[in-house]
């Protein structure tokens, strides 16, 4: 199952090119009072909705996936969790480049571990990235996205994946620079999810997707997650050992090699093979 959210928070379910408008399943969604809950309650409820979603795409009208402004598939996540240095060309390039690392040490992920982004930089692609800092370097990361499913707290590496609703392609900008990654990678708009959450019992193997992004046309980027340091289990048992990750948490996996500059002007296209394509334009 695929599903977007789109125009003004409709919910979609995706079909080829064409896109069924499901939201009357929403209704069945428990109804939440303050306090409101600290996870995505679609997420949460993915499993017994799906009868409610099938239902309402019988009665649904289609429209084209590109008439769609598509906003991020997941809409109240309560961390936003990223792997820094996750591939060893990455990790290569950046102790390369002095425009990358900015004098820190730019050490191995099973050293640095994880950080956090906040939710408040979380969009969807056809919002796009609007520029903070033009005076800075700001780039472009390509990452798989993981999305939690259940509650996970200390899991093992044999019942990680069991906690994944699905997959998305995910955007880390990033302004390079001395500051800690948290402060450069939350700004407003610097987390891109989309185009549609894939479920994960539609993704056949997760460790053994292509990543592409090209910029204007010009590929950038071209991996493969079989190249991660650290797999997505791993890393689900690495950031479950010290907080507990809830349904709709996002963990971005890390970036490949071939990372460089955006300015205002620009147009991206990033796909990961069974996930989708999606471009986000630079403002
Ligand atoms: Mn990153």
């Amino acid at each position: 199952m695929k599903l977007c959210r789109f125009n003004d928070n409709r919910l979609g379910l995706v079909e080829g090119n064409a896109v069924k408008d499901v939201t009357a399943a929403l209704d069945s969604l428990p109804a939440v009072r303050y306090p409101l809950p600290t996870y995505d309650l679609l997420v949460a409820n993915l499993a017994t909705l799906k009868p409610a979603i099938e239902t309402a795409a019988k009665a649904a009208i289609s429209v084209p996936l590109g008439d769609c402004r598509l906003l991020s598939p997941i809409a109240n996540p309560g961390k936003i969790v990223a792997a820094p240095v996750n591939y060893k060309k990455h990790l290569d390039e950046a102790r390369a480049d002095p425009q990358i690392h900015h004098q820190n040490q730019v050490a191995e992920i099973q050293r640095v571990g994880l950080f956090l982004k906040a939710t408040s930089s979380l969009v969807g692609a056809s919002e796009g990235v609007a520029i903070r800092h033009p005076d800075r370097r700001t780039d472009h990361e390509i990452e798989l996205a993981a999305i939690i499913g259940t509650k996970a707290d200390r899991v093992t590496r044999e019942r990680a994946l069991d906690h994944v609703a699905g997959y998305c392609i995910g955007l880390d900008i990033t302004v390079r620079g001395p500051e800690e990654r948290s402060l450069r990678k939350s700004i407003d708009g610097y987390s891109v999810l989309g185009p549609y959450l894939v479920t994960a019992g539609d993704v056949k193997d997760p460790s053994g997707l292509d990543l592409l992004l090209s910029v204007n046309g010009e590929t950038r980027q071209q991996a493969n997650t079989r190249d991660l340091i650290i797999g997505i289990a791993d890393l689900i048992v690495f950031a479950s050992s010290f907080y507990t990750l809830m349904p709709g948490d996002v963990i971005m996996t890390g970036t490949p090699e071939g990372v460089g500059p955006i300015k205002p002007g620009d147009v991206m296209d990033a796909s990961i093979s069974e996930l989708g394509t999606m471009q986000v334009k630079v403002r």
